[in-house]
């Protein structure tokens, strides 16, 4: 798999753990101060990813995460599992798929892609 696509994939995670984490703080405030340095041990993280990321793939990342609170989307079947929608031919087709940062051309997430 192509590096900047498997940071694509973690920092949609971290992200996702964090707006979880974010969330849940009001609610458990009794194991706050757990959940905190868990939250502080997930920012180390992220700014160790951003720091690896291309920045015009972190730009991307970032214009999609802010509109989907997700950045990241499965293919299966030429199927973006983000919008549903179906992908080019020509971008089905190619060989490598992972091996390579793909956006959706409708979503704008960033594909990962399935064996069909
Ligand atoms: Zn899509």
């Amino acid at each position: 798999m192509h590096k900047q696509l498997e940071l694509v994939i973690l920092l949609n995670d971290l992200e996702l753990t964090l707006k979880e984490l974010t969330e849940d703080e009001s609610k458990l405030e009794e194991k706050m101060g757990f959940k905190l340095s868990k939250k502080q041990q997930i920012e180390n993280t992220r700014s160790e990813i951003i720091k690896q990321l291309d920045p015009t793939v972190h730009y991307a990342f970032e214009k999609v995460w802010k509109r989907y609170g997700k950045a990241v989307a499965s293919v299966r079947k030429g199927i973006c599992y983000g919008c549903f929608e179906s992908l080019p031919t020509q971008t089905v087709s190619r060989k490598g798929k992972n091996e390579q940062v793909t956006s959706c051309p409708h979503c704008g997430k960033f594909l990962y892609w399935l064996e069909d």
